[in-house]
């Protein structure tokens, strides 16, 4: 049974830490022509009120995107953050106003990006999300489905475009999430070696994501950076303390530009903010 729904964490501290990985990779894969399929296989609703009754309750983006938010003109000067800052700014109802209103989910940072040689395929499998995300006005190359994101994504390969790009970012309800990402995604680079994949999870002081991570490097896939934002010392948290993402195949140059945008990033947490990011995997 599905009951996780974003909207009650919707531009969280991991929320930022994800779409900021999103946006650099999206930034390098439009540097060249040749046309890319995106694939979001937990694609949310797509945009989120933060007046929202669901946002509001815990309202988790005033530690996330508001920290950034209030802070914005001291980060105009790195060229990440100055850049995914004004997308969050074109995201908002009114854009000019200087308010933050809502916050965008996956299939927006996508489709905001779209060239007209480029498509996006996106899976939602819970039918409210999936519903609210058939009433967002997207690109007519935006395809999305009620369906099983990791099956989708499968069945999808290999694409006919020369590039892809995966976004695997699902809600780990279920332990056993984190090895049939692993799974699937083995499969998945076995049909398209070049594929370059993001995939969020939490940190958690149970350490669930080992596993997802030991069966990809043992899966033998050969470049795999790896970035964690975390709060909080895990021994003094219940909860999630941390997000992780890892980039199978990064494009050049990817890990120097966030770990700019990161180093000005980290600060805003106070003492409780730690940054790490290295290879996983590499050759
Ligand atoms: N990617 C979104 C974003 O960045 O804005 C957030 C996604 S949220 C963490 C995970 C989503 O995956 C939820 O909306 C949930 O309903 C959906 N979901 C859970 N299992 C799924 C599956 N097997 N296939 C597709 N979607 C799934």
């Amino acid at each position: 049974m599905l009951s996780y729904q974003h909207a009650y964490h919707a531009g969280n501290f991991a929320d930022v830490h994800k779409h900021l990985t999103l946006y650099a990779v999206v930034d390098h894969l439009l540097r060249k022509d040749s046309s890319v399929t995106y694939i979001d296989t937990h694609a949310g609703r797509g945009r989120y009120s933060l007046a929202a009754t669901e946002t509001s309750r815990l309202a988790e983006y005033r530690n996330g995107v508001a920290r950034l938010w209030e802070a914005r003109t001291s980060l105009q000067s790195n060229p990440l953050l100055s850049d995914w800052l004004a997308a969050v700014q074109a995201a908002q109802q009114e854009p000019s106003s200087g308010r933050l209103d809502h916050y965008p989910g996956s299939p927006w940072w996508l489709a905001q990006r779209l060239r007209k040689q480029d498509d996006l395929q996106l899976f939602e499998l819970h039918p409210g999300e999936h519903s609210h995300l058939s009433q967002q006005e997207l690109p007519a190359r935006a395809r999305h489905r009620h369906a099983d994101g990791l099956s989708g994504l499968l069945t999808a390969l290999p694409v006919k475009s020369p590039r892809l790009c995966v976004l695997v970012d699902p809600s780990y309800e279920r332990k056993s999430e984190y090895s049939e990402v692993a799974a699937t995604l083995l499969k998945a680079m076995r049909k398209t070696r070049h594929a370059v994949v993001l995939v969020w999870y939490p940190l958690l002081p149970a350490g669930h994501h080992a596993t997802l991570l030991e069966a990809l490097k043992e899966g033998g896939q050969r470049k795999i950076w790896r970035s964690e934002l975390s709060l909080t010392a895990p021994a003094q948290e219940r909860g999630m303390y941390g997000s992780g993402m890892l980039v199978i195949n990064p494009p050049w140059g990817l890990e120097q530009r966030l770990a700019a945008a990161m180093d000005r990033l980290t600060p805003l947490w106070g003492d409780a903010g730690q940054y790490l990011a290295d290879w996983w995997v590499s050759e």
